[in-house]
């Protein structure tokens, strides 16, 4: 299958690649992509999988007054499992609804929004020759230490979607900034925020070639117009060689360049 992530990566940047579905649960020994909403992909990147319509479902594996306990395979989208919890009234996965990717991605990067987490309501996690329960797994702050594909999950989730929290965590995405990008370049350190460090650099608002970062949230790098990897990965390095120098503060990637 070949891709071109100028137009499938959120921030429209990189090359038309040659990918192998997988079909099937097995091993795979390149580097696995999701939605791409959270890559910068290189002119050269290394050897691409993708997982196949067949990871694109939910299935309700347990049912009763209470809860209920689905299997959502890895390749379903973050929308999709939002509308199914809405639908079916669970609550705990509502800040899906601003959180663009496919669920594998999801759970590697632990996506997540203010004190929610994809991790949270969790249960098990299926790779091609084990199923990992999440007490096994040791999620952190967007970080999940799994580095096989990851194939299908379950969660558990109570019942009562919680509209109040939907429409808030909806709010707090509203007032990122618009464009092409792949969110947040950068994770926050212990009791700051990126952005605040790279605006105190002087960096908001800062332009190389197609690329910027943003004049509204400068941890956010947008594609203006036909902005290249070259453009991007200089942005980067920027950020993180001021931040440090300033502050003796090293920024950790939360964006993924390949
Ligand atoms: C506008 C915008 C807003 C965003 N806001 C947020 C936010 O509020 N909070 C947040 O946490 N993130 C946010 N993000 C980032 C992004 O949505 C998440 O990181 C999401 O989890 C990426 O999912 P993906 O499927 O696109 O993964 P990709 O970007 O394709 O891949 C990300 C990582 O997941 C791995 N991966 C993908 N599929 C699998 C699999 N099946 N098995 C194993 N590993 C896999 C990849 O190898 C890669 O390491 C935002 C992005 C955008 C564009």
């Amino acid at each position: 299958m070949i891709i071109d992530f100028k137009k499938y990566s959120s921030v429209r940047i990189g090359p038309l690649c040659e990918l192998e579905i997988l079909e099937e649960e097995r091993e795979f020994d390149g580097f696995i992509i999701g939605g791409a909403n959270n890559l910068l992909v290189s002119n050269k990147p290394k050897k691409l999988g993708i997982l196949g319509k067949k990871f694109d479902f939910i299935t309700v594996l347990e049912k009763n007054k209470e809860f209920m306990i689905l299997e959502i395979g890895c390749a379903t989208r973050s929308k999709n499992i939002h509308s199914f919890c809405k639908e079916n009234n669970l609550k705990g996965l509502e800040f899906l609804r601003k959180i663009p990717g496919l669920l594998g991605g999801l759970l590697k990067m632990n996506a997540g929004l203010k004190d929610e987490n994809i991790s949270k309501n969790l249960l098990t996690v299926s790779l091609a020759k084990k199923e990992l329960k999440r007490e096994q797994i040791g999620f952190a702050y967007r970080f999940c230490p799994i580095d096989e594909v990851m194939f299908k999950a379950s969660f558990r989730l109570n019942y009562g979607f919680d509209y109040a929290k939907d429409e808030y965590l909806k709010k707090a995405r509203d007032n990122q900034p618009s464009g092409a990008s792949f969110g947040s370049i950068f994770k926050n350190p212990k009791g700051d925020y990126a952005g605040r460090l790279i605006e105190a650099v002087g960096l908001k608002g800062f332009v190389k070639g197609g690329a910027m970062l943003s004049d509204k949230h400068a941890n956010f790098l947008i594609n203006k117009k036909n902005a290249s990897f070259e453009d991007a990965i200089f942005l980067i390095e920027l950020a993180e060689k001021r931040v440090f120098e300033e502050f003796g503060i090293r920024l950790l990637r939360e964006v993924i360049v390949i």
